[in-house]
This record gives structure tokens, sequence and C-alpha cells, in this order.
């Protein structure tokens, strides 16, 4: 019969595991040696994709960065995020967009209103003094086609170098996920709403 495992032998198994883990992270870390501005994507149908953007958000203005935001889906105006970063001096706030199509149900003002508010993106992709740019729900204007995706996407190529851009929204097209850095798509297992709950502040806006 082979002896117990003690104690002793698992504390010592474990220990070895975890220091050839430490190795493999450690390695991986010392790989990443590059330095840029990101592209990332949060899609899907799951909950989760403006709320990341805002942590990002709160993390790039707790070191003192600058935050330029820009909302092309206006689906309520009394968001706690919009409450609490627009106290802060160093974020810019910008509502682009108006309602969804169904409640604005007039194509050529929604067109005008996505293509006004890519105007204003455009001054933020060429301010280097922004240093990450989260636009939120950008992938609804570019379903619709009131934006065209390659003309948004040769404008993100010539951002300045350093600056980090979020990308929020259902359905983002593959070619700017294709271009994107980091991608992240929500599952949606299941939602609240779903069971006839309404929408809760601090939660859902
Ligand atoms: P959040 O802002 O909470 O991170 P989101 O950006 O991923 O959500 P949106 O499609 O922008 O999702 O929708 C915003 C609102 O819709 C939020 O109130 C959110 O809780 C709700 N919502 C998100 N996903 C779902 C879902 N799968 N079913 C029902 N409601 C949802
Ligand atoms: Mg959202």
């Amino acid at each position: 019969m082979p002896p117990a495992d003690t104690d002793t032998d698992k504390a010592q198994r474990h220990r070895a595991r975890m220091q050839r883990q430490k190795a493999v992270v450690d390695a991986a870390i010392a790989r990443a040696d590059k330095n840029k501005g990101l592209l990332l994507i949060l899609t899907g149908n799951g909950k989760g994709k403006s709320s990341s953007a805002f942590g990002m958000a709160a993390r790039a203005l707790g070191h003192s960065m600058r935050v330029g935001v820009a909302q092309f889906i206006k689906g309520r105006s009394d968001t706690g995020e919009e409450a609490f970063f627009r106290q802060h001096h160093n974020i810019i706030w910008h509502v682009l967009g108006e309602g969804f199509t169904w409640d604005t149900q007039d194509l050529t003002r929604d067109r005008e209103t996505a293509q006004r508010g890519w105007a204003v993106v455009q001054t933020m992709l060429r301010d280097p003094s922004i240093d990450l740019l989260i636009l939120d729900e950008l992938t609804y204007p570019l379903k619709f086609g009131w934006l065209d995706v390659n003309a948004i996407l040769a404008d993100l190529q010539n951002r300045p170098a350093m600056q980090h851009v979020v990308i929020t929204g259902r359905a983002a097209p593959d070619v700017l996920c294709q271009a994107a850095d980091t991608v992240t798509e929500m599952r949606d297992v299941k939602h609240a709403f779903q069971s006839g709950i309404q929408a809760q502040a601090g939660i859902d806006y």
C-alpha cells in the first residue's frame, strides 16, 4: 500500500505547482513589452458593455488621464454614470444621439444626427490630450447604416498613437473586431428584465 498522503506532501506539491504557474505567467508578462493606444470592443447581447467601459473611465481618471465620452444612443437622461462623471474635471461628456430609431422614426434625421455626432468624435480622435475615448453604443449607427464603418475605421486608425478607444454595443461589425486589439463578447445567460423586473438604479442605469 502506498504511504498516506500527508498534509506536508500536499503543501509541497501545491507550492511546486504554483511555482511552475508563476514562471509561465512571469514569462508571458516579460514577453508583453509593447505599448500602444488600444482599440477595445465590448459587444454581445449580455449586460455589462457600457458599465465595463465606464469602469475603465474610472480607472483612467484615477491615473489623472483625460477621458472623452460620446454616447450615440441616448436611452435615458438620468444615468448614474453621467451624473457622476460630469462632476469630474478631466472628462468631456458628449451626448450625440437621440433615441432609438423606433422612437425617432425619422431616418434622414437619424442619419444627420449620427453624422454630426461623428464630426464631434473626429475632433476628439485628433486630440492627443484625450487618453481614453469611449464611444458608447457606436455599433447601432453602424448597424442602421447611418455611419460608414470603413470611414470610421480610417479615422480610428489615424488617431494619436497612445490614445485608447473603447467601443460598446451589440453586433459589432467584423471589420471593426478584426482591427481591434481586445474584443469581449458579453453572453446573455439571463437578465432580470426577462423576469419582469424594472431597470434598477445603480445596476442598469
Ligand atoms: P450596461 O449599461 O448595464 O453595462 P449594456 O451596455 O451591456 O448594459 P445595453 O444594450 O447598452 O447593454 O443596454 C442597457 C440597458 O439594458 C441596461 O439597463 C441593461 O441592464 C439592459 N440590458 C442589457 N442587456 C440586457 C439583456 N440581455 N436583456 C435585458 N436587458 C438588458
Ligand atoms: Mg450599453
